[in-house]
């Protein structure tokens, strides 16, 4: 089950939108507006957003461009209208992974939105990344590589640890749980899963990263949050 973010002015649409995916087993979460959306993505923790880019007030497209700064990784399927192709042009340069236009079907929108999923879901993101504040090493990561670096140095990392990076990396600023980096470790062998083993790759990674400014944070409860210093 994934959470959606469903950000679409038209009522009838969103409430459509919101009761087909809650029916297909996804946990729906409406915002009618851009500014409502981007406060559920500061609070709310989303596996996808399906974002209409003709909204009032704040567009759309203002919307894609904040919360691509913010959360790189998340995946985003744009909904356009027929004739606007020079939106879906902007959207996917803006960093949309896929867009629709109205109207769609809901099958296919189920479709694109399942492989959209599964494709975020398979190394934990797939682009690369740059994180750090001014005066530490810069971290840097490319998931085709796949190869992080601290600075100009290559980081030397094991499977699960590059895992665990990269899990953090796609999902730095917020927290991600125990289980999901042990379902991601999951597919890697030799090595020993295990919370305890999580544990010792926190504090390996933690060490790693050190001159960095990054810091890996213990939420209680909860998991574990890659945090920049404050600028
Ligand atoms: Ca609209």
């Amino acid at each position: 089950m994934s959470h959606l973010l469903i950000v679409e002015d038209d009522d009838l649409l969103r409430d459509a939108l919101s009761a087909q995916l809650t029916q297909a087993g996804h946990s729906v979460t409406p915002a009618s507006d851009g500014a409502r959306a981007q406060a559920l993505l500061l609070s709310s923790r989303f596996d996808g957003v399906l974002l209409d880019l003709g909204l009032p007030q704040v567009s759309g497209m203002a919307v894609l461009c904040w919360l691509r700064q913010r959360l790189p990784a998340l995946p985003v399927l744009i909904l356009t209208a027929r004739d606007g192709v020079e939106d879906r042009v902007q959207g996917l340069n803006a960093g949309a992974d896929d867009y629709l236009t109205k109207p769609f079907s809901m099958a296919e929108l189920q479709a694109r939105l399942a492989a959209m999923l599964r494709r975020a879901r398979l190394p934990a993101f797939g682009g690369s990344l740059e994180l750090g504040s001014e005066g530490a090493r810069h971290l840097r990561v490319d998931a085709k590589l796949p190869q992080a670096w601290l600075g100009d140095e290559p980081l030397e990392l094991t499977q699960r640890e590059w895992a665990l990076l990269s899990l953090l990396v796609s999902h730095a600023g917020q927290v991600i749980s125990r289980e999901e980096v042990l379902s991601a470790w999951q597919s890697e062998p030799g090595e020993g899963a295990g919370s305890n083993a999580l544990e010792v790759y926190i504090h390996r990674l933690r060490r790693k990263l050190a001159d960095s400014g990054l810091n890996i944070r213990n939420v209680r409860g909860l998991g574990y949050l890659l945090e920049s210093p404050a600028p």
